[in-house]
C-alpha cells in the first residue's frame, strides 16, 4: 500500500509534485502555528518572536499568499482579528477552517504592544523556560 502511494506520487508530473508538497507543508505549519496560540506552554516559545513592521501586500495576490498585512491580522489585539490568519504561506487553509480574516485597513493595535520581549538574545532564549510569561490575547 506505501509502496503503491510512494509510485504513484513519483509518477505525477515534477510540477504537481511540488504544489503538492508546499501544500503539505503549508497545512502542518497551520496547525503547528494555531498550537503554538490554543497551548500557553508553546504560547511562551511564540511570544518571543517579533515580527517586521511591513505594510505592504501583493496586490491582487493578497488572498491567495500571506503577505506582511496578512500577518499584521494575527498579530492584532482589534477583537475581529484575535486568532485569525495562521496560515504561513497559503491562507487556504484559513479559509478552510474559519480563521480567515482580511479586511481592507491594518489593525489598529497590536499585542506586541503590549509585550516586552528581553532585550538580549541569551534573555530570550531562556524566557519560554524562566517566565509563565504573557499568554495570547482572548476575545
Ligand atoms: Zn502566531
Amino acid at each position: 500500500m506505501q509502496l503503491n502511494f510512494q509510485k504513484a506520487i513519483a509518477a505525477q508530473p515534477l510540477w504537481l509534485q511540488f504544489v503538492e508538497m508546499i501544500a503539505v507543508v503549508d497545512l502542518a505549519t497551520y496547525w503547528i502555528h494555531r498550537a503554538f496560540h490554543q497551548l500557553p506552554w508553546l504560547w511562551r516559545f511564540h511570544a518571543v518572536f517579533i515580527h517586521a513592521n511591513l505594510r505592504w501586500r501583493f496586490p491582487g495576490l493578497h488572498r491567495a499568499i500571506s503577505t506582511p498585512q496578512y500577518h499584521h491580522w494575527h498579530h492584532a489585539t482589534d477583537a475581529d482579528g484575535i486568532d485569525k490568519n495562521f496560515a504561513q504561506f497559503l491562507p487556504v487553509w484559513d479559509v478552510l477552517f474559519g480563521t480567515v480574516h482580511l479586511p481592507q485597513g491594518w489593525p489598529k493595535h497590536y499585542w506586541v504592544a503590549h509585550f516586552q520581549p528581553p532585550e538580549t538574545y541569551l534573555g530570550q532564549l531562556v524566557y519560554p523556560f524562566r517566565s509563565p510569561g504573557s499568554t495570547p490575547p482572548q476575545d
